[in-house]
């Protein structure tokens, strides 16, 4: 059985993102898509998929948290970093309104520039959203998506099934992480039996929220397993059913 983490961030010291690489080969995790965000994870992906370009596919992006900085600085940078390096997504981006709602406006004017480079690049998009679900939309049909080579995923889903169809409805992906172990996650749970086959993704967004029965731990790809079957029984399906099927949709977006 293999496994596509489609969703991971890795720390800064080449010894332990070593380390979180091979104790995923080992729990047959053969792909992983390492996230940036800021500055930071955006080296810390580089490093990981130089160091297994087998296993590990790029995304680079600016996430909410960077709206305190100078927009055209931050576009610059990830655009420069695109042409550096083979990026397979631009991410992560997206809207937080939970932490952050004062800076909601250049939240969306960030996001919004980053959807138009993804088309301009042709690639795809790792969205993030949070109490944000009616400007996500907005943002994603105020851009010329329709009919472009836009397409991505939303990832760490943790909306209701309605939320989740109307992202269906605009051509993405859905992707679940550890929180869908979590006793409380009944909304989760509902909107991952409702994602179709052909739209389903699993993730850790490792180093956060690590599955039960590891929650607590610091998370890293290898426990993505524990995620695919606790989806796997949920849907009613071989836990090998559900891996390959996660991962050749993951393949599908990201290579
Ligand atoms: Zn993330």
């Amino acid at each position: 059985m293999e496994l596509y983490d489609s969703h991971a961030h890795f720390g800064t010291t080449e010894e332990e993102t070593s380390g979180t690489l091979a104790r995923a080969r080992d729990a047959g995790v053969t792909r992983i898509l390492a996230v940036g965000g800021s500055a930071e994870l955006n080296a810390a992906a580089v490093q990981a998929q130089a160091l297994l370009p087998d296993t590990v596919r790029l995304a680079l992006g600016a996430d909410r948290d960077q709206t305190t900085l100078p927009q055209a600085d931050l576009l610059a940078d990830i655009r420069r970093q695109h042409a550096t390096h083979a990026c397979a997504a631009v991410g992560e981006i997206g809207l937080d309104f939970h932490y952050t709602p004062e800076t909601s406006a250049n939240q969306c004017s960030l996001f919004a520039a980053q959807l138009a480079l993804a088309d301009e690049l042709k690639l795809p998009v790792v969205i993030h959203t949070r109490e944000a679900e009616d400007a996500t939309c907005g943002v994603l049909d105020e851009i010329p998506w329709h009919g472009s080579s836009l397409r991505g995923v939303i990832h760490c889903y943790t909306g209701t099934p309605a939320f989740a169809r109307k992202l269906l409805d605009r051509g993405f992906m859905v992707s679940f992480s550890g929180i869908v172990t979590f006793r409380r996650a009944e909304d989760v749970r509902a909107s991952a039996k409702y994602v179709p086959d052909d739209r389903l993704l699993i993730e850790t967004d490792s180093p956060f929220l690590a599955p039960v029965p590891l929650r607590g731990k610091t998370n890293e790809p290898a426990f993505v397993v524990h995620t695919a079957r606790f989806l796997a029984d949920l849907r009613q399906l071989p836990v090998e059913s559900l891996a390959s099927l996660t991962f050749a949709n993951a393949v599908s977006l990201f290579g």
